[in-house]
């Protein structure tokens, strides 16, 4: 049986600093905004590594007990269910924690001894310690936003795992990454790029989040669809950016022009 591996654009040392972490069993963090391609990787990663990949994403009500496990009442019965976390710990899976800082921070303590040389998890319910699998490898996930509403990972945290930055690709890479993605036209993908590159560069709207590769694809699929071009590039890059009345005007006025 082969799965198709996922399609991923290498951006810079990334695929060998992840081969190497692996060898290593080296935590890996992965830095950067939303959309700019973190989870595609890990997807990658797993399917050239050929390792199961089990994604968690994380919110501000998961908690240790959902990563770990729990007790249910099954008929008269009480069985305990393995979390995610303890089924990837026992299988030798990659776990992926998408989000991690949002996370309750009782998850943090649970993963430390997994993230040093003990390898292991300490199962309270149980009163169980288990050791981690071989091939168990920890990966996570956050987003530096200097913007409000996003928590930040301590430094105690961080220094346990490696990390690489992700950004948004240079124009060529990004037009590549929509042509392969949707099949547009590379025309109309660096039309959409330049558009992307002109937003990001207007830091004075104080847009909490900037225009990321997945709008962009999202427009570049509907266009490639059939839906005119700057109702794309309205829906799928301006709307989901602000609310701001004179802000969504101003946005579509700049993309009708540049597209
Ligand atoms: P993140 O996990 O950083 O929020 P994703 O991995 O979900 O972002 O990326 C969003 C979308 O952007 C992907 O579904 C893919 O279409 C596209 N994308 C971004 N970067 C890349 C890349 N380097 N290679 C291929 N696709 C990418």
């Amino acid at each position: 049986m082969s799965i198709k591996a996922p399609y991923y654009h290498t951006i810079g040392k990334e695929i060998e600093v992840f081969e190497h972490a692996f060898k290593n069993k080296i935590p890996f963090l992965l830095k950067g905004p939303t959309g700019t391609g973190k989870s595609r990787f890990i997807e990658f990663m797993a399917h050239k590594l050929d390792k199961k990949l089990i994604t968690i994403s994380c919110h501000e009500e998961t908690s240790s007990t959902d990563l770990i496990g729990r007790f249910i009442i099954k008929g008269a019965e009480t069985i305990w269910l393995d979390g995610p976390l303890t089924t990837a710990i026992k299988e030798g899976a990659i776990i992926y924690l998408d989000e991690i800082a949002e996370a309750r921070p009782d998850v943090i303590v649970a993963i430390h001894s997994l993230t040093d040389h003990r390898r292991e998890l300490f199962i309270d319910k149980l009163g169980e310690t288990v050791k981690a699998h071989a091939d168990f490898m920890l990966v996570a996930s956050f987003n530096p936003g200097y913007q409000k509403g996003f928590k930040e990972l301590k430094p105690s945290t961080r220094q346990r795992f490696i990390a690489t930055s992700f950004a948004y690709p240079v124009a060529k890479i990004e037009a590549e990454i929509l042509v392969n993605e949707t099949g547009i036209e590379l025309d109309i993908a660096k039309k959409l790029v330049n558009i992307a590159a002109k937003i990001r560069n207007l830091t004075e709207l104080g847009l909490a989040e900037t225009v990321s590769t997945r709008l962009l694809v999202d427009a570049a699929k509907l266009i490639h669809s059939g839906l005119p071009k700057r109702l794309s590039v309205e829906v799928a890059v301006v709307e989901p950016l602000t609310d701001d009345l004179e802000v969504t005007e101003a946005l579509k006025d700049l993309c009708n022009l540049m597209i």
